[in-house]
């Protein structure tokens, strides 16, 4: 059996992070979802750390990325978003974004965009309805249509580039607003992949398709389909 990717699953630590939902943080439920697909070997790492959780060695030893924050984003020293984003371009380190990783200085600078939310948001957004776009895909694997109880709303346009593929797209009938939930992109000789779940109130990344849609997107940032 080969050895499994590995996944640097990195978020800012955040002390609003409500145990209650999320026992072990929000680093501890992404390595969770990966652990279920049994397809990764898991560093988790947090901007708390020395060097910020991200010292050289590790983005090395990385082949994929998870990125998670949400008030801190400005903590990040610039010099070393330069040196991940440099990574990232070059095909050595894919890097997977989660939700409020849409402003994250990682994820705007990979794709050399805002990532604004044109259409606004409301943590109050209702139940979430999660079509599959893209079944073709490798990231959309085992994933079909559900719902959401409860999510925060992100409303379309999103201010990023085109994506090579919409994965999901999400509808929220309360507010009859949609947004792209899962989008994958080239940027440069590497990857970049964005998920919209993960609110920190939420449960939805213990639900087994939003779990299924994050493992399967590691994968597909690290390119660890080309080996297969
Ligand atoms: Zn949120």
């Amino acid at each position: 059996m080969s050895p499994g990717i590995r996944a640097l699953v990195w978020d800012e630590n955040g002390a609003h992070v409500p145990r209650a939902v999320y026992p072990q943080g929000i680093r501890g439920a992404l390595a969770g979802a990966l652990a279920q697909s049994g397809r990764f070997q898991l560093e988790p790492a947090h901007l708390d750390e020395p060097e910020q959780g991200l010292p050289p060695a590790r983005l090395d030893a990385a082949e994929v990325l998870l990125w998670w924050g949400h008030r801190r984003h400005a903590e990040l020293a610039d010099g070393r978003v330069a040196e991940l984003v440099a990574r990232v371009h070059a095909g050595r380190l894919g890097l997977l974004a989660l939700h409020s990783g849409h402003h994250s200085k990682p994820f705007r600078q990979a794709l050399g965009a805002s990532g604004d939310l044109g259409g606004g948001w409301d943590e109050d957004g209702g139940p979430e309805q999660v079509r599959v776009c893209a079944p073709w895909h490798p990231v959309a694997e085992g994933v079909q249509d559900f719902e959401l109880a409860a999510e925060e709303l992100y409303a379309a346009p999103f201010h990023v580039p085109p994506p090579e593929a919409v994965i999901v797209q999400s509808f929220f009938p309360r507010h009859g607003k949609g947004f792209p939930s899962g989008l994958v992109w080239r940027a440069a000789e590497g990857r970049v992949a964005y998920l919209r779940f993960g609110h920190e109130s939420c449960p939805s990344l213990h639900h087994p398709m939003v779990q299924r849609l994050i493992a399967n997107a590691a994968a597909w940032a690290a390119g660890a389909q080309r080996r297969q």
